[in-house]
């Protein structure tokens, strides 16, 4: 009975968490829930097992979770902003293994989780249970870490055939189905053994812009996969942590798609590469009569004194350089001129959803003042000033212009329908998809190259 009424109130909490984790303004309270949902599922799951105190049983658990705890907890401190998506990445590789492992345990010992018959044998649907729980779970697994190599620079990709992965998740169907019959510990390891092929195959060929769609649909396969567990298990918590965490990144992960113009399938089963018949060379556009104008901090400072509104497009080179806390004074400097002053914010700026939001609310920026795409893309045109700090393939007009670029679709800041472009990064290089942007050698835009901190206070210092 408590342990139901605990179920109950850690599965609100959950739900409380992911409603104040949709905004920045209450995603502090939408953790809390989360971590008090956590503690109380966690209470309810001892109840469950029903182990005495004082056995060696709960001590091992606990040092587990106290040695696991820290880990975690040593892991999201020192990690860095702009590493957030390698370590999400790295959490739901290990949602996967454990889905995977606790299908293995639960084949093992049946009559542990009461899913074993008189004669020892486990129920057909508790076999199509675990099976689905360790495909997907391994799925996951590879896939994630996958994701993580190469958000980490460490892993560029490779093209897979489309003919690989029919294969591969054909015979993870039929291995499953076999596993079912025969309940044969060769089934299971086998489909396991391919699911993780499978998930390496799947993510290997993804290109680079698309990994957030990748991370997010990740997140709803360990979701599912924590579900599925949750149904061999009999646990109802974990069926209704793992249906919200797997619908939430399903959901996430159309609506990317949708921004992007594109499908699911057209994420996972067209490579990057396949995308790309040209990429720029920049040396190469440059030195081919193509220029672009540099200016110093001094001449862009004359410009925002003179401009009425100013639009900020903070990208990934704000989290390296760190440049929000002087953003914030930049802006601040700029409304006591007068002058209006709005953040665009890109669903796919930096490297995970809710990056920059993150970082320019740690600097105390009004959330009033922060704006999504489609709420403020048609404002460029109307602004005086587009003040693009370390951003660079959401504001590219190839994703308009060019249908053979690899980022072709995908929505973007209009920046350069405002009437003067400021663009504050190190150089004319490319951004994270690797493809020239073309607005470097617009004629309203000046270039003011340099570390986007670095800049922005010499700017505050002429202004
Ligand atoms: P980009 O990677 O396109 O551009 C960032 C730019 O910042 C670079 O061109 C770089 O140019 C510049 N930069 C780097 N360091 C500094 C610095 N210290 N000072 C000034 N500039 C700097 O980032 P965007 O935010 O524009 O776009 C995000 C990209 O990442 C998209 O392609 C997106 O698909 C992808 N992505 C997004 C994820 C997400 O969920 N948000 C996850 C994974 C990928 P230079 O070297 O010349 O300084």
């Amino acid at each position: 009975m408590i342990m139901n009424i605990l179920y109950l109130i850690a599965a609100i909490c959950f739900i409380f968490s992911l409603k104040g984790l949709s905004s920045p303004e209450t995603a502090y309270y939408g953790n809390v829930c989360g971590i008090v949902g956590m503690f109380l599922a966690g209470c309810a799951a001892y109840l469950a097992v029903d182990v005495p105190f004082g056995t060696s049983d709960l001590w091992f658990s606990l040092v587990a979770i106290v040695i696991g705890g820290g880990v975690g907890i040593t892991i999201a401190k020192s990690v860095s902003m702009t590493n957030l998506p390698q370590m999400v990445a790295g959490f739901h590789s290990l949602v996967g293994l454990a889905a995977v492992l606790v299908t293995f345990a639960t084949y093992f010992a049946p009559e542990i989780f009461n899913i074993a018959s008189v004669d020892g044998t486990i129920g057909k649907c508790s076999l199509l249970e675990m099976g689905i729980g360790a495909a997907i779970g391994a799925i996951t697994f590879s896939g994630s870490v996958v994701a993580f190599l190469k958000l980490d620079g460490v892993y560029g990709g490779h093209n897979v055939s489309s003919a690989v992965n029919a294969f591969l998740a054909s015979s993870v169907v039929s291995l499953i189905t076999w596993f079912v019959i025969s309940e044969s510990i060769y089934a299971l390891t086998l489909f396991t053994l391919f699911a993780f092929m499978l998930g390496f195959t799947l993510i290997a060929p993804v290109g680079g812009a698309d990994m957030p769609v990748i991370v997010s649909m990740l997140n709803s396969y360990s979701g599912w996969a924590t579900a599925g567990i949750g149904f061999t298990l009999q646990n109802d918590l974990l069926i209704i942590i793992g249906a919200l965490v797997g619908a939430s990144g399903a959901i996430l992960s159309y609506v990317m798609c949708r921004g992007m113009n594109r499908s699911l399938c057209n994420v996972m089963f067209v490579s990057g590469a396949n995308r790309t018949s040209k990429t720029y060379n920049v040396v190469s556009k440059s030195s081919n009569s193509y220029s672009f104008r540099a200016g110093a901090p001094e001449d862009a400072a004359f410009i925002l004194k003179n401009a009425k509104s100013v639009i900020i497009v903070p990208g990934y080179g704000m989290a390296t350089s760190q440049a929000q806390h002087s953003l914030k004074e930049f802006g601040d400097i700029l409304k006591k001129n007068g002058t209006s002053v709005r953040y665009a914010i890109h669903p796919v700026a930096g490297r995970m959803p809710g990056h920059m939001n993150v970082l320019l609310a740690e600097a105390g920026i009004p959330y009033e003042d922060v704006f999504e795409l489609d709420e403020i893309n048609r404002d460029f045109a109307s602004c005086d000033v587009a003040y693009v700090v370390g951003a660079n393939d959401i504001t590219n007009p190839a994703t308009k212009n060019d249908p053979s670029s690899s980022i072709y679709g995908m929505p973007v800041l209009e920046v350069e329908k405002a009437k003067i472009v400021l663009f504050l990064k190190r150089s004319i290089g490319c951004g994270y998809a690797g493809v020239d942007n073309e607005l470097f050698y617009s004629q309203n835009t000046m270039m003011l190259l340099g570390d986007a901190k670095k800049t922005t206070e010499s700017i505050i210092k002429a202004l």
